[in-house]
């Protein structure tokens, strides 16, 4: 029989040792949903007991994430945009970096009339979702052609009141007419993906990689889908933090004009968009 803050030193420990990030935040995330302890459990439910099932549990789960398996598979759900969106094998995890291409999709929209929206590689549904709950009236496509993504985006769609339309589809082939295209591309190159952290090596390959150059969907989204971009609409691109003058590039050579650059918390580039003339 093990007190909570037993478990949970015994467990930051191996963390530490095993090189996780955040120690100590991960244990507290761990335990809090698996065991459905309070936040920073040694210190709010320290002298609890553990019964031997929740025991057997919480070491199981640490072992997991010992070996590199992301905490975020591990609990089955992550946050984003203050929203809890379900994860796992099969689908790319939500990044917070990401928010950053939600919050200038919403500030381009903010007084504008509701926008028809599509976002392409929709995986999770992290964004589609996360811009049809914030702007109010808008119209949402998500479209995924992954079946495993596909199931989380149905199943995240259903859990935040189907506020998006899902589309089984491949993000090449261009339809419709929307005011915004926006996306998240996979957008990895051939030789970073030989280096990827130990975690993300379980996400999908087919979220992760972008050609040899990291740049083909930048391509191809930016010129199929620029006929079925109402005049004066958006373009708004997640990129890499080394493609923001190719991906600018490739977006005026497409006959976009007013391409930004932005900049996350950290002052990488992260986001572009650009209008529709
Ligand atoms: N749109 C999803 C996200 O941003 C998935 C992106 C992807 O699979 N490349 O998390």
């Amino acid at each position: 029989m093990m007190k909570v803050k037993e478990a949970f030193e015994i467990i930051k420990e191996r963390f530490e040792k095993a090189g996780v990030d955040s120690p100590a935040f991960e244990v507290s995330v761990l335990m809090e949903d698996l065991l459905a302890l309070p936040r920073n459990p040694e210190i709010t439910a320290g002298e609890t007991v553990l019964e031997t099932e929740q025991e057997e549990k919480i070491f199981a789960a640490a072992k997991k994430r010992e070996e590199g398996y992301p905490l975020q598979y591990i609990i089955g759900n992550w946050e984003f945009f203050g929203r809890k969106f379900f994860v796992g094998e099969g689908v790319l995890i939500p990044r917070p970096e990401t928010e950053l291409l939600c919050e200038a999709v919403l500030k381009f929209f903010s007084r504008k009339i509701p926008p028809k929206i599509i976002d392409l590689c929709s995986g999770s549904g992290c964004i589609a979702i996360t811009l049809a709950k914030e702007l109010s009236g808008a119209s949402v496509s998500a479209l995924e052609l992954y079946e495993g993504a596909f199931e989380y985006l149905s199943k995240n769609n259903a859990f935040h009141g189907n506020c998006v339309k899902t589309v089984r589809g491949d993000a090449l082939e261009a339809f419709g007419n929307f005011d915004c295209v926006v996306s998240n591309p996979p957008y990895i190159t051939g030789k970073e993906m030989k280096e990827l952290q130990k975690e993300v090596t379980f996400e999908p390959e087919t979220a992760l990689f972008g050609g040899e150059d990291g740049l083909d969907f930048y391509r191809a989204i930016a010129k199929n889908w620029f006929e079925h971009i109402n005049s004066g609409g958006l373009i708004a691109f997640e990129i890499g933090d080394t493609q923001g003058a190719e991906v600018k590039n490739i977006l005026l050579e497409n006959g976009y004009l007013f391409v930004s650059v932005l900049q996350d918390y950290e002052g990488r580039d992260r986001v572009v968009t650009a209008i529709k003339p």
